[in-house]
């Protein structure tokens, strides 16, 4: 037999699978991962094919092939079905097989780093442990041992030895005797604490949470159906995800849920524990190596069939897939930054296609293109419009920042959202703080000459971050590659000693909140305060507990999170993410503040909302205020028609990447010229491209890379796809001086 491998090399030379010989006695499958010889080296490898000798191509003899040198688990790493994934995002994306392969495994597994863990556990070997130890008077330790060994069930030392001091040599001698058998048994390293959950189980379900399991599980039993679920803030979709999942596991099936940050799996994970117990795993790209290669074998062996996580869960190795729901579906978090750029969403609604599996899509605010999707029948539209128990939704009170300037209040707090914060308090309750940017001042720049001081590496703006405690620590930080250094005291241009700090980010929205309400316990959390691995569940927790009365945060607070005692929101500027040159700028900030207000009064006590903004007229502030989707969607949906953007049009580039701007910008010209000639003769192409452009990226240069692009505006046709094809060729262009990557609708284009 002869299998087809592709090595995990990411090279256009190894980009086709290899054929090699199958030893005798080695049975590798489809989806196995083996070590083959590539030239002088070795390299591992996916199985993608098997065949008969005689199927071979006749310039291919078998005698010029060398064999597979060796199978590298005990079970095939990828199910067919993720192979066939792998494939398809390969081909969606522009990428290599071999790269696409790489999403659908734990990275430690393939770099060999992890190894799997083992205990040695002491299991009774003998009928009747009572008789026995009744035996061993002179040796009580023993006797203890075997009466705790008497269930039958295995137990490891390190168990045995929190009972009775060092079991070693007392469990040594009752194996000697025959009574007892130690072995080795592999321990999964678990990223849970050591107190679970405590076990949950279904409430009554409300009205809205009935109807809309009515109308999707009917779909699940027959393993169909792709819904959007549209549930205003606190209308209790978690609990329509429990109860589906429920199901699922009942039909014998696994889920997948996603949220989409990291920061909110602790409270997904927390819910699905607590039903479903150890059912349950979590992945995401925080958990130590060893905890995610563990996590993932347990799901891959079937011990968990309940996957909850960020993103890249997507790719879970759950067999047997029954339903897979996509929480707060709107959030950009779910296209993956990294190449290949995949959209989890896609690679869901495919998965759940292949599979058989139900697909949820589920927002507050879904995205217009979900809901576009919706209105043309490819989900279908299942709607949960009132909070749970006829909570009413919070009050919106929108704050014109031009008159509290005029008013002469400087501060960056108004005087309604002073006065709210202090009712609040007052009464016991608990306030969350919104400001989509960290830091504390967002830039600095000169009075006299308008120098700002900028990355070295990079083209943009430097942050800076305070040290409260060292102040002479105090730096400013680049956001797009993290360099830092000293703020300056002069201009280094002209020296003036005009140089002043602008801006506001989270850092400041702290400091002021301490001096206006000094003694009030907070807690912060953005990038910066959420670095290790489990900080954003311990800041979740004190504010959870109550130790923390105020939580301040970037867009990490804005969504998902449920806290019962939070009955006043403040977002402090409003207009920041509006002010973004993103045809999706409005989007956002719709999507932002209705999430943000959804964090208000989710308990008996009635929420409150203070919206700042300098753009108190804005149809997009307004709609949010008055928490009107509908009246959002058709807005914007038109305005989208109008301008020709997506979902109406496709954005796509080619983006070069090069340390020198010469050479960025040669190539550019010269794919924009190649595109140009290819449109003059093929007219079919040219009717549906409505604009072609090149030009320097909006950030011009990051980690030192000079960054061109052409910039493709298409209609969203079929007709189109050959032109997409022809980009995705150029990429091939790319040398060691000038990488070229093609993107279609990406998160950003920046
Ligand atoms: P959403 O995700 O729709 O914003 P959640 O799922 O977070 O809402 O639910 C909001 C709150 O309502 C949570 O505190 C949850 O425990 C509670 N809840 C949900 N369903 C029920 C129910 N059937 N009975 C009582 N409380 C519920
Ligand atoms: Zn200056
Ligand atoms: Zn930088």
């Amino acid at each position: 037999m002869v299998a087809q491998v592709v090595v995990d090399v990411i090279h256009s030379n190894v980009a086709k699978p290899f054929s090699y010989l199958i030893p005798e006695g080695m049975q590798p499958v489809v989806g196995s991962r083996v070590n083959v010889p590539l030239g002088r080296r070795t390299v591992d490898g996916f199985v993608v094919g098997l065949m008969e000798e005689s199927q071979l191509p006749p310039e291919l003899p078998p005698e010029k092939l060398k064999p597979i040198s060796k199978m590298l688990d005990e079970y095939p790493a990828l199910l067919p079905a993720m192979l066939d994934l792998a494939k398809e995002i390969a081909a969606e994306t522009h990428c290599p097989l071999s790269e696409a392969l790489r999403l659908m495994l734990p990275a430690a597994m393939r770099t060999g780093r992890i190894k799997q863990k083992q205990e040695t556990v002491a299991v009774l070997a003998c009928p009747d442990a009572e008789a026995e130890a009744a035996k061993l008077k002179r040796a009580p330790k023993r006797a203890m041992l075997l009466r705790l060994l008497a269930d039958g069930r295995p137990r490891s030392i390190s168990e045995l030895s929190q009972l009775v001091q060092n079991p070693r040599e007392g469990l040594k001698a009752l194996e000697e005797a025959g009574l007892v058998k130690l072995m080795q048994r592999e321990v999964f390293r678990s990223p849970y604490g050591e107190d679970d959950e405590k076990p949950s189980t279904q409430p009554p379900l409300t009205e809205g949470q009935q109807e809309a399991l009515d109308s999707m599980l009917p779909a699940m039993e027959e393993g169909k159906g792709a819904f959007l679920l549209h549930g205003v803030t606190g209308s209790g979709k978690t609990e329509v995800y429990l109860a589906m999942a429920s199901r699922a596991l009942a039909m014998g099936k696994g889920a997948i849920i996603l949220v989409p940050e990291i920061a909110l799996t602790p409270q997904m994970v927390r819910w699905f524990r607590s039903r479903f117990g150890p059912a349950t795993a979590v992945l995401h790209s925080r958990l130590s190596d060893g905890q995610r290669y563990d996590e993932w074998r347990r799901i891959r062996l079937g011990d968990a069939r309940i996957v909850v996580g960020a993103r890249s869960a997507i790719f879970a190795p759950v067999e047997n897939l029954g339903l897979i729901v996509i929480d707060e579906e709107h959030e950009q978090t779910y296209l993956s930054d990294k190449h290949p750029r995949y959209d989890a969403r896609r690679v869901a609604h495919s998965r759940c296609k292949r599979e058989g599996a139900t697909l949820v899509l589920s927002s507050a605010t879904p995205s217009i293109l979900s809901f576009a999707m919706a209105r043309r029948g490819d989900y279908t539209l299942v709607e949960m419009p009132k909070r749970v128990a006829d909570r009413p939704l919070p009050t919106v009170s929108i704050v014109d920042m031009r008159k509290e300037l005029e008013a002469g209040n400087r501060s960056i707090f108004s005087a309604l959202l002073i006065q709210k914060l202090r009712e609040c308090l007052d009464s016991g309750q608990q306030a969350m703080l919104f400001l989509n940017r960290r830091g504390f001042h967002t830039f600095v720049s000169c009075r006299s000459c308008g120098y700002v001081v900028k990355c070295d590496a990079c083209d943009v703006s430097m942050t800076l971050h305070r040290n409260p405690d060292h102040p002479e620590m105090d730096e400013l930080r680049c956001h797009l590659c993290g360099a830092t250094r000293k703020p300056p005291e002069t201009c280094p241009e002209c020296d003036s000693k005009y140089i002043r700090f602008f801006g506001s980010g989270t850092q400041r929205v702290e400091e002021e909140m301490h001096k206006l309400f000094p003694g009030v316990p907070t807690v912060r959390m953005d990038i910066d305060t959420t670095k290790g691995r489990d900080a954003h569940a311990k800041l979740l927790d004190d504010f959870g507990q109550g130790r923390a009365k105020v939580l301040i945060g970037t867009q990490m607070i804005a969504k998902g999170l449920d806290f019962p005692n939070v009955t006043l929101v403040g977002v402090v500027a409003a207009d920041m993410t509006l002010n973004l040159p993103d045809y999706r700028a409005r989007e956002r900030t719709f999507q932002l503040l209705t999430q943000v207000a959804g964090r208000a009064g989710r308990a008996q006590t009635p929420g409150q909302v203070v919206v700042q903004t300098y753009k108190p007229e804005d149809p997009c502030i307004l709609t949010a205020a008055a928490q009107d989707y509908r009246a959002f969607f058709e807005m914007e949906f038109s305005r989208r028609r109008t301008g020709l953007y997506p979902p109406f049009t496709l954005l796509a580039r080619l983006l070069m990447e090069s340390e020198t701007e010469l050479e960025a910008k040669q190539m550019c010209d010269r794919l924009y010229d190649t595109v140009q000639t290819y449109l003059l003769s093929h007219p079919a192409q040219k009717r549906r491209t409505l604009m072609v452009r090149a030009d320097a990226a909006p950030v011009k240069r990051i980690r030192g890379q000079y960054r061109y692009h052409v910039l493709f505006k298409l209609f969203d046709h079929p007709d189109v796809s050959p032109l997409l094809s022809l980009m995705s060729e150029l990429t091939s262009l790319s040398d060691e001086h000038c990488r070229i990557y093609c993107e279609v609708n990406p998160a950003t284009m920046m």
